[in-house]
């Protein structure tokens, strides 16, 4: 014991009277236990209120031993600038764990943050990264190390592409109501789904077209019937020039309101998958069974009939589904955005959860003036109620 001790003091006057070596670019060590990673790529988009957008997921986990909770996230510009901060309910809004909004990450948990905002159209950001700052529970503790509890992490910059897909119209005519696609956190916005051992998001950017009537309804009559709603065997047509890569079209109408069960697979029902462009693959969903017009290999034209709308897959009750996504599979694609290069605006639904209520009892819809007007080359906002050409 005494020879140990005197070893030790040995070494404290060896370290006092030596300068310590020092590792040339020593790694400082911070724990860091929430961890996150960009998923895709931003695509920045303008939509039909003249706005940039940028829509795009991170991928939380707490890899470490203690409860998480986080306070802060800021999307930063090249200079490192905050271009958005969402804290506070805002941030609550944007934050999932096992699909249920919260900022408390427990030990193994994964979650999502759903960004969606609008940039300054005067200052684009061609590059962004995140600092989120968040708070480790139970550092008070006797038996844990001793640690920080406020830990600030910043993630590697991504670089941020402009869209450049400028596409026609999917559908003609007057009336048309975009469901889904930016503008709203629900449904489409969310569809993240783990395929093939990936996780895909290929309705990122999805819309369902519903038509209102002359009386801006979206049925009239029995709404178990297809024929009640005024959308149902509207013509579906090429939003641009391209190859046809896949077609199904075997399955009846399901039931409005009351679609039975199906494979994940056959959601889109009878659909058509075009080649528009390099990774660029538009999506015709939901087809009525023997409607549509194009087989595997075809070249389509823009403007040429594709199907009419139907009610078949995970629909309850006819409409359009759109979308363009990098892959040819209806779902196992992550979405990208594109513009519309004319159309015209009616106004704008009150809120989505009025347009459903009204949806659901046959009554016309409520029409805010919002955003009326032609438009060029620009994304639809969800809500927006569109007279195509
Ligand atoms: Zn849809």
């Amino acid at each position: 014991m005494m020879i140990r001790i005197a070893s030790m003091v040995l070494f404290c006057c060896l370290l006092a009277t030596q300068a310590a070596p020092v590792l040339a670019n020593k790694i400082e060590i911070n724990y860091t236990p929430l961890m996150v990673s960009n998923m895709q790529p931003p695509i920045a988009v303008e939509a039909v209120d003249g706005k940039s957008y940028l829509a795009y997921e991170l991928r939380l986990t707490n890899g470490g031993g203690f409860e998480v909770k986080l306070k802060s996230l800021e999307v930063l510009d090249a200079e490192k600038k905050a271009i958005k901060t969402f804290s506070g309910n805002d941030l609550l809004q944007i934050v999932t764990v096992a699909r249920k909004n919260t900022t408390d990450f427990k030990p193994g948990d994964t979650g999502f943050c759903w960004i969606t905002f609008a940039q300054d159209n005067n200052a684009l950001a061609k590059e962004i990264s995140h600092r989120l700052t968040y708070e480790i529970q139970g550092t008070d503790k006797a038996d844990a190390p001793i640690l920080n509890p406020e830990t600030i992490i910043e993630t590697d910059k991504v670089k941020v592409d402009q869209n450049e897909l400028v596409i026609g119209p999917p559908l003609s005519g007057k009336g048309w109501v975009a469901i889904g696609g930016i503008g709203t956190d629900t449904g489409h916005r969310r569809a993240l789904l783990s395929l093939n051992n990936k996780l895909c998001l290929s309705q990122r950017f999805a819309n369902d077209w519903i038509k209102l009537d002359e009386n801006n309804r979206t049925s009239n009559g029995d709404r178990k019937e297809c024929k009640s709603y005024p959308c149902y065997e509207q013509r579906i047509i090429s939003v641009a020039d391209g190859d046809v890569v896949d077609v199904v079209d075997v399955f009846e109408n399901q039931i409005p309101d009351k679609p039975g069960r199906i494979k994940i697979a056959d959601a889109g029902g009878n659909y058509a998958i075009v080649k528009i462009g390099e990774n660029k693959y538009a999506f015709y969903a939901h087809m009525k069974k023997g409607s549509v017009k194009v087989k595997i290999g075809d070249t389509v034209s823009r403007g040429q009939e594709i199907g009419l709308v139907g009610n078949a897959g995970n629909s309850s009750g006819p409409h359009l589904h759109f979308h363009v996504c990098d892959h040819p599979s209806p779902l196992f694609a992550n979405g990208v955005p594109f513009v519309i290069d004319q159309f015209n605006v009616e106004g704008k639904y009150k809120s989505e959860e009025e347009f459903f209520k009204a949806d659901e009892q046959g009554k016309a819809q409520v029409i805010v003036d919002q955003l009326k007007g032609k438009h060029e080359k620009q994304m639809p906002l969800a809500g927006v109620i569109v007279d195509f050409p």
